[in-house]
């Protein structure tokens, strides 16, 4: 079975975050990789130094001729970058199948990825995606709230994502304790998912790449818990890997 996978995100010319990630992650977990491009980004291992949206009406026009010809089995969300962004991806996502929104807002690097005022409108489109990854700060923000100190804290706050509409949630917890802790959150309620720490400073791109596994896994998968876990999976052995690879001289990207 040929899966294909779609990514409308942004762009990182040095390879290790956005739909270079998210083309890489297609590949290795088995699926046929095709992007939209929402914005550039001039950016290198050691920052962000600019971001140029591309307008409003030509993502539209790369997303109606592709899926005049295709119907992606999967989709990931990332880089939305700006409200207009946001409203116009959100028009195109009932129509889309197996979608999984990363609510990217802020660079590892402390650069901005999302407009402010895009907020309220990715918060709503975190309702009609299938399943959202955020990490601790998103989580936070989504919610109004500050970020989770503690696991306990990070279980209620996957939970109060619930309460805001969002179907499913992988809230990842990171760095957050000794075990790498996410919590991924359904009808179900929540489960924890402990991960192997990996101290390494070369994890550039590490929610691209999660994000895009899991998309390209869930039709493989009966349900999305399980596409999580493989996708985790592969996750760990990419960072364990990423030392290796030593590409740039900032925060390095990890080994797919
Ligand atoms: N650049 C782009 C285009 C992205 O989409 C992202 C994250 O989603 C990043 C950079 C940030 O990557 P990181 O925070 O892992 O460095």
């Amino acid at each position: 079975m040929t899966v294909t996978a779609l990514s409308i995100a942004g762009s990182d010319p040095s390879g290790g975050a956005g739909i270079q990630a998210d083309l890489k992650s297609f590949s290795a977990n088995g699926a046929y990789g095709m992007c939209v491009i929402t914005a550039l980004t001039a950016q290198s291992t050691l920052g962000v130094t600019g971001v140029h949206a591309v307008p409003v009406d030509f993502v539209r026009a790369q997303l109606d001729t592709l899926l005049d010809d295709i119907a992606p089995d999967a989709t990931k969300i990332g880089m939305l970058a700006t409200a207009g962004l946001a409203r116009a991806v959100g028009d195109y996502l009932p129509r889309l199948t197996g979608t999984v929104l990363d609510p990217v807002m802020v660079a590892t690097s402390g650069d901005a990825l999302l407009d402010e005022d895009a907020v309220d409108e990715v918060r709503r489109l975190c309702t009609v995606a299938e399943l959202i990854t955020p990490n601790l700060p998103e989580t936070a923000v989504l919610l109004g709230a500050d970020p989770a100190t503690g696991i306990d804290e990070l279980v209620d706050q996957a939970r109060a994502l619930r309460g805001l509409g969002v179907r499913r949630a992988l809230v990842k917890g990171g760095h957050l304790d000794e075990e790498a802790t996410d919590v991924y959150v359904d009808e179900d309620g929540p489960v924890l998912l402990r991960g192997r720490r990996i101290d390494t400073g070369n994890t550039h791109g590490t929610g691209c790449t999660l994000s895009s596994a899991i998309a390209a896994l869930r039709p493989r998968h009966d349900g999305w818990l399980g596409a999580v876990r493989a996708a985790k999976a592969y996750l760990n052995d990419a960072i364990a890997a990423a030392d290796a690879l030593g590409v740039g001289h900032g925060h390095g990207p990890v080994h797919h």
